[in-house]
């Protein structure tokens, strides 16, 4: 097994939730990674890795807070897409993400 694929472990906390992660092949799929608010899941692609891998599980972990946080319920709701993933694209382009 690639060690990447582990690289943030099977688990993370988000805003007192523990959020399970899980690294399946999405190879025939169109996306990613995937964030199930009500299975308080995370599914990331396995073959992910380096800045890219980073980019995904972030993007991810901020739909989970944006729920959380019941910003998805919101008036931003629309801009929420936009939100997360202009986080996720300026902490993956710019700090080394390592889960403690
Ligand atoms: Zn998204």
């Amino acid at each position: 097994m690639n060690s990447k694929k582990k690289y943030f472990g099977n688990k993370v906390e988000i805003a007192g939730r523990t959020v399970k992660i899980k690294y399946i092949n999405l190879n025939d799929q169109d996306y990613d990674g995937a964030c199930s608010v009500d299975d308080e899941l995370i599914v990331l692609h396995d073959e992910l890795k380096g800045q890219k891998l980073t980019y995904v599980y972030l993007h991810e972990c901020f739909h989970f807070l944006f729920s959380r946080l019941s910003l998805d319920q919101s008036e931003a709701s629309p801009f929420e897409e936009i939100i997360v993933d202009g986080f996720a694209k300026f902490i993956s382009e710019n700090f080394d993400v390592k889960k403690k």
